[in-house]
């Protein structure tokens, strides 16, 4: 997070390595009848439209499958699904776009696409929303909100639901309503083996329980169902920037602050350096910030008033608190962003904010190579953590702070530098976990299997069994992925 405000015929396929283990063409005559299947659009390499269809909001991302399938219902999915499964082809998932991680296409093989399927059909009497997979978290705020209601989301709204919620999904209601996964009522996820299941309570818990913090392991989910609450249309935001010099204060009052309110809001902490920005004194510019940010889901007058001791800390160099629609809100970080500019970033849990911890926040927040680079400190606890930990796949939810260590930039000469802060920041604060990453914020899991485990903890096992009932060979594996139990 930032809260800068500063700137504006034969087709030629890849089968993948290790699951065939060799290369091989698909007859071009059953890629034509795939096509036909579809009533979406199949994008080859040199047509039209191939370019942005491999394209990824994190531009580190350079692939180039051998087939983009734009889908645009729940058929096609089964038929891409049947296609890749039966031609042993590689398979990339990609709903918004938005993973850090950039799993959503892949080199060769077939990228089924869902951001053609935008669709979102709100019940405000039943305070219910049926969502498509490729819906970008401002899809649905954007008519649930036409009745005052929303669902627990993200921060940003040109994220997709999908990876969201099947990875968890925290963002500034995560304290009162908990995480998205965890409003999610139902979902409809066509599986390895081609069938469309309708998971939830009722039917084929086993899968319910997993999409719920399990990540695309499973399947394709089509669509998403999630319970809504009031909230707005008009919210109260405190967002106040103090010099880095207040950092400890700052993390301090806040969490002190929290421990006596109800989970009524959900603040980030952000430590970064001051955008050459006209919002912000020139004085200013290029130093070291602590920030809070935390909107207010309630009445924005109360919110105003309880809200003001967190704005009240220390002179700040700049409060750009105030009321504002939510749909405002949650757009608030959006041009911090942009699509395009590389991104890398990783997370941890931490039991407790120590003084030792907090002064190393600050030294690695000033040393990040970027101006755009920052550490984040998400209060969790509150609703997250009233869900059983075995409730739902999402682990680790009794953790009360979560870091986010975001390195964000513009050229790729300075990618290596910057990959190696978040890197190295990242080692030197593991001392400081007691176990425990965000899935959802993964940077490149090259760590490997012990950082995977640590995300899902002790819904691994279980997991893994779900997992080989529902993908025993493992056909969406481009993902954290979780091994079949064998
Ligand atoms: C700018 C930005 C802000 C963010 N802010 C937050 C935040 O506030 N809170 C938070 O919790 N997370 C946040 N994230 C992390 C975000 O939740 C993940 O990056 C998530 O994976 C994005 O989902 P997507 O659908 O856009 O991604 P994609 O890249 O499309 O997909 C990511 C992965 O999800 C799986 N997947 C995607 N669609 C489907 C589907 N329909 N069915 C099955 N599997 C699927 C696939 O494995 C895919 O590789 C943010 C990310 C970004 C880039």
């Amino acid at each position: 997070m930032s809260g800068r405000h500063s700137h504006s015929g034969g087709t030629p396929m890849r089968r993948e390595e290790g699951r065939r283990g060799r290369e091989a063409d698909v007859p071009s005559s059953l890629v034509d009848a795939f096509a036909s299947r579809l009533q979406g659009q199949l994008i080859r390499p040199g047509e039209p439209g191939y370019e942005p269809a491999r394209e990824l909001w994190n531009g580190m991302i350079d692939r180039r499958p051998a087939l983009v399938a734009r889908c645009a219902g729940d058929e096609d999915v089964v038929a891409a699904v049947d296609f890749a499964r039966d031609n042993g082809m590689l398979v990339a998932v990609r709903g918004g776009g938005h993973g850090v991680a950039g799993h959503a296409v892949c080199d060769g093989g077939l990228v089924i696409d869902l951001s053609g399927m935008r669709g979102v059909d709100v019940d405000p009497e039943g305070r219910r929303a049926v969502a498509q997979g490729g819906c970008t978290l401002g899809d649905i705020d954007r008519e649930t909100q036409r009745h005052g209601l929303a669902t627990p989301l993200g921060v940003v709204t040109k994220t997709g639901i999908a990876g969201l919620t099947l990875s968890g999904g925290m963002g500034w209601l995560r304290r009162k309503h908990g995480l998205s996964c965890d409003n999610l009522l139902s979902a409809r996820v066509v599986t390895a083996d081609g069938h469309l299941l309708v998971a939830d309570e009722s039917q084929n818990q086993d899968l319910f329980w997993a999409v719920r913090g399990g990540g695309g392991n499973f399947g394709v989910v089509t669509s998403f169902e999630y319970r809504l609450h009031p909230v707005g249309p008009e919210v109260f935001v405190c967002f106040v920037f103090y010099p880095a010099a207040r950092t400890k204060e700052v993390l301090r009052s806040c969490e002190r602050y929290l421990s006596q309110r109800p989970d009524d809001f959900a603040p980030i902490g952000i430590l970064g350096k001051v955008p050459q920005a006209e919002d912000f004194p020139p004085e200013a510019h290029g130093k070291g910030y602590a920030a809070l940010l935390a909107p207010y889901p309630g009445d924005p007058a109360e919110g105003e008033r309880l809200l003001r001791p967190l704005r009240e800390i220390a002179d700040p160099i700049r409060d750009l608190s105030g009321t504002m629609p939510y749909t405002e809100t949650q757009a608030i970080l959006d041009e911090d962003y942009p699509d395009g500019w590389r991104y890398y970033w990783k997370s941890m849990n931490v039991p407790e904010l120590s003084d030792e911890l907090i002064e190393r926040l600050a030294e690695h927040a000033a040393a990040a190579r970027s101006p755009q680079s920052t550490i984040d400190v998400w209060y969790q606890g509150g609703a997250m953590a009233h869900v059983g930990e075995e409730e739902t796949a999402f682990a680790n939810r009794d953790a009360p702070y979560l870091l986010g260590i975001e390195a964000n930039w513009e050229a790729e000469a300075d990618s290596a530098e910057n990959v190696t802060w978040v890197r190295d920041t990242f080692a030197d604060l593991r001392s400081f976990s007691a176990g425990g990453i965000y899935l959802n914020f993964p940077g490149f899991l090259e760590e490997g299997e012990q950082l995977l485990r640590e995300g899902y903890g002790m819904n691994y096992e279980r997991l893994s069994a779900v997992k080989a009932k529902y993908d025993l060979a493992n056909l969406f594996h481009l993902n954290a992925n979780i091994k079949p139990k064998s």
